[in-house]
């Protein structure tokens, strides 16, 4: 049984029978037979479900915002924005599929030599509860356009979310077994893996569910795009606007309750602005309001689970005990755990080592551009980085020096339809969104006319 508990009333709201092995096998076997039709169909055909899809999420909005809300706490203005976002992404594919999956004529001594894109047949998504619509609309939308058909495992914690999106494209209009929703645990993802029709999967999550997805698929010879964790850093330097890059750094860290693989984790600031950039940066952190997820004018919600909340107490508690200095929160209630910010942050600390999803972040003072680099790349990931400075042709030229997905200038990373998204190191391989994201999970075909 999965269940959903509201983590700030501790509510329990739904329960959710697990599929047994014999109804799995069903729901795969739908897919395969969806997938045989589905891949003749035309983009144009595909287009329009995909822009219903689109007016079924603008329609229904403060439903899903709503369970997301309840579901994972996520507050409710940050909900809606998620939704609105997942229609971007359907509208986004629905008008350039057709265009980025067209033959790639190349030149060589053939008659005609080109790349097809083909459809792969059944992909199956294994997602993550932080972003409960937008994570999966981001890889339903490129693989359905590209005529693929998709399952979804979905967090055990967010389950009335994953049932509401299979009934977005039902409602949309899609044929039945194009998207469902498996409710499964982990430990039946090896019996989808290792389904003849199953041909690829991605998931986005921690390293530990990335490399045991990516291990089973791989003995089965089936590709995977692993989207995992994140510490980016914010590097201020000092000729930076600081009334702006103190606004972006809020941001960057807090929202979502700082519960984002692409959150600015670490803090970089260089020496000279440090007291002028703390002050303006504490000063708003106050001002970010705390309280019920459902109420419009909250901020910061509460952790998903309270779990959650406990780990980033242990990481925040423990660099304290290594020398960082509490300037601001550091007490948790529950699954709440208050905005939180330490100074005096070394290498070794887990505030700036480990991954941090929640509220709370790490500042530590820089004197170079080389130290500055040489803090940023050190990190065992490689999402991405924000450079905040006036001198953008600096930045520019930085840029190839850091080991990540992203470099952001004067701007928080964000994913966004049009941009590929995606880390190195342990935060992954293969690219979600844009032309990239939509070529991965398809047959790549040469065809050659002598
Ligand atoms: P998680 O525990 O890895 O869970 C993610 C998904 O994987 C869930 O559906 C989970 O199912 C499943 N899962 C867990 N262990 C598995 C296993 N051994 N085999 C198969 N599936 C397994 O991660 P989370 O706590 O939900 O999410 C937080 C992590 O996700 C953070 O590290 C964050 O940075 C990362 N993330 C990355 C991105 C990105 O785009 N790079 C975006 C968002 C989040 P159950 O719920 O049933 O355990």
């Amino acid at each position: 049984m999965k269940s959903s508990i509201n983590p700030y009333t501790q509510e329990k709201l739904y329960s959710f029978k697990e599929l047994t092995t014999k109804q799995l096998k069903e729901k795969l076997q739908q897919s395969h037979e969806c997938f045989l039709e589905w891949q003749e169909t035309t983009f144009e055909q595909r287009s329009d479900l995909m822009n219903r899809a689109a007016k079924v999420l603008v329609e229904n909005k403060t439903l899903y915002a709503e369970t997301i809300s309840k579901e994972m706490g996520k507050p409710i203005s940050q909900a809606v924005a998620e939704i609105e976002k997942c229609a971007w992404v359907c509208e986004y594919y629905a008008d350039k599929a057709k265009d980025q999956l067209k033959d790639e004529i190349i030149e060589t001594d053939a008659q005609k030599s080109y790349v097809s894109y083909e459809p792969l047949g059944i992909i199956l998504a294994v997602m993550p509860w932080n972003y409960p619509f937008w994570q999966v609309f981001r890889f339903a939308a490129p693989n359905l356009m590209a005529g693929n058909v998709g399952v979804l495992k979905h967090a055990s914690n967010v389950m009335k979310s994953a049932e509401l999106i299979a009934e977005v494209f039902t409602e949309a209009g899609f044929p039945e077994g194009c998207f469902q929703n498996l409710i499964i645990g982990s430990d039946l993802v090896e019996t989808v893996l290792e389904n003849e029709w199953v041909k690829a999967a991605t998931l986005t999550g921690s390293k530990p569910a990335g490399g045991s997805v990516a291990a089973i698929a791989g003995k089965h010879i089936k590709k995977t795009v692993l989207e995992l964790g994140g510490s980016n850093a914010l590097i201020v330097f000092e000729d930076a606007d600081l009334d702006s890059t103190v606004k972006t750094c809020v941001q960057a860290r807090f929202q979502n309750t700082g519960q984002s693989c692409i959150a600015g984790k670490r803090l970089l600031v260089h020496q000279n602005i440090m007291e002028e950039f703390v002050d303006l940066f504490i000063k708003q952190v106050r001002e970010l309001k705390s309280g019920d997820p459902m109420d419009e004018n909250t901020y910061i919600g509460t952790l998903a689970r309270e779990d959650l909340a406990e780990d980033l107490e242990k990481q925040v508690l423990k660099s304290i005990e290594m020398g960082a200095k509490l300037l601001l929160g550091g007490k948790r209630n529950g699954s709440y755990y208050e905005p939180t910010v330490l100074t005096n942050v070394t290498e070794k600390m887990p505030i700036f080592k480990e991954e941090t999803f929640g509220p709370a972040i790490g500042i530590t003072a820089f004197q170079s551009d080389e130290e500055a680099i040489r803090f940023s790349n050190n990190s065992e990931f490689g999402l991405g980085v924000s450079l905040f400075t006036k001198d953008t042709e600096k930045a520019l030229k930085l840029a190839p020096c850091f080991e990540e997905g992203a470099v952001f200038i004067n701007e928080l990373v964000k994913s966004d339809p049009r941009l590929p998204f995606g880390g190195i190191k342990i935060s992954g391989y293969g690219r979600e969104l844009s032309s990239h994201g939509i070529r991965e999970f398809v047959n790549k075909k040469t065809v050659y006319l002598k």
